[in-house]
């Protein structure tokens, strides 16, 4: 049982999924470089939470709790002290992430477990520097990781299937909705998630329809309050191009950035002007082309083995709040007409 937990890097990913383990009553030790990083990750957390008592929704002895379940330190010896689980959160660079867990590999009890919260990385390449690569696999959460129910547990070759287990039982452990995936690029919600996105691009960039009019269609069709284009404004549009350009390199001419997209991020440097009439007569070709990408990629994800059809439309419902995901669509629909698209 994963009772003490130790999370590196107290950024944007890590202070969230420390507040999920404190929360869920673990021994939780939130490690960075700096200590200004670790109490500016604090202060973060505790501001929404403590309007949550304000606001009769949450008692202070229940926030009181997680505090008390959660240190912080930037010394990585007191961190790792008898820790059942690391989780590294520290920023996504393959040379910096292999020093980190080449370091953690000598420090950490023989017997912990090893995961990286990489987003685009490659699982056992990172595996690799350890000497413990059985006890290694992808903890992979989504934004806000202390909010969004959603966690993809990847397992990459040399995974021991009772880590992987141990893995699956911690994630439900801190209440997420647990997906299972291979160890491959984009992992499976990534995977046609992102060229949902970069498909509204090259849809703009063919002049099928302006951006208020592939957003409200977007809207519509997934039954979702943000289109790609809020989307990507609201998650930095350079990081839909640096996703879609990993996939490209993983698997192809399918997935090459749309043009617009790389000037946006190149050139323009700005996020999108969602502005002009949405034109309500494109919904249904704008609504296409987006099920035809994602329908393509989740039947590309089963055929290789790396997600399951439940575990893809848990993905699209927990993690990205569609309405259906995308095998409940095409069944919606009829696979024949699935197909057809
Ligand atoms: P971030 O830059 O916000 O935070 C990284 C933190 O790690 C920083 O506070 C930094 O000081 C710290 N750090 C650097 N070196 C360290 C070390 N040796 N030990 C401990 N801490 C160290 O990054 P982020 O957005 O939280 O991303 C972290 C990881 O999570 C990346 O691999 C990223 O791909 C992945 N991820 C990000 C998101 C997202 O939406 N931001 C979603 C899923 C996964």
């Amino acid at each position: 049982m994963i009772q003490k937990v130790a999370v590196l890097g107290a950024g944007t990913m890590g202070a969230g999924i420390a507040q999920a383990c404190a929360q869920a009553g673990l021994d939780t030790r939130l490690r960075d470089i700096k200590q200004a990083f670790l109490d500016k990750a604090i202060d973060r957390l505790r501001g929404p939470l403590e309007r949550r008592v304000e606001k009769g929704r949450m008692g202070q002895d229940e926030v009181d709790d997680i505090f008390a379940n959660l240190t912080t330190t930037t010394d990585l010896d007191a961190a790792l002290e008898d820790v059942d689980l690391v989780i590294e959160a520290v920023p996504e660079d393959l040379e910096l992430k292999r020093k980190v867990f080449a370091e953690v590999d000598q420090a950490a009890p023989d017997d912990a477990i090893l995961a990286t919260n990489t987003s685009s990385l490659v699982v056992g390449d990172l595996a690799k520097v350890t000497a413990r690569p059985e006890r290694f696999g992808g903890l992979h959460f989504f934004f806000p990781a202390n909010i969004n129910k959603l966690l993809e547990v990847i397992a990459h070759d040399g995974t021991d299937p009772e880590v992987h287990a141990a893995l699956l039982d911690f994630g439900r452990a801190i209440g997420k909705v647990v997906i299972e995936t291979a160890d491959a690029s984009g992992f499976c919600v990534n995977r046609f998630f992102v060229p949902w996105v970069n498909e509204a691009v090259r849809m703009l960039d063919e002049g099928v329809a302006n951006k208020a009019t592939i957003d409200a269609a977007a809207e519509e069709a997934f039954g979702v309050t943000m289109g790609p284009f809020a989307l990507m404004n609201a998650t930095g549009v350079p990081i839909s191009l640096h996703a879609q350009r990993t996939l490209h390199d993983a698997f192809g001419a399918f997935y090459e950035p749309a043009e617009g997209l790389v000037h946006q991020v190149e050139e323009v440097g700005e996020d999108w002007a969602i502005d002009g009439e949405v034109d309500e007569e494109a919904f249904q070709t704008v609504a296409d082309r987006l099920k035809a990408v994602v329908f393509a990629i989740s039947c590309h994800l089963v055929e290789e083995e790396v997600a399951r059809p439940v575990d893809t439309d848990k993905g699209a419902v927990v993690g990205l709040r569609w309405k259906k995901g995308p095998f409940a669509m095409m069944n919606a629909m009829g696979t024949a007409a699935a197909l057809e698209l």
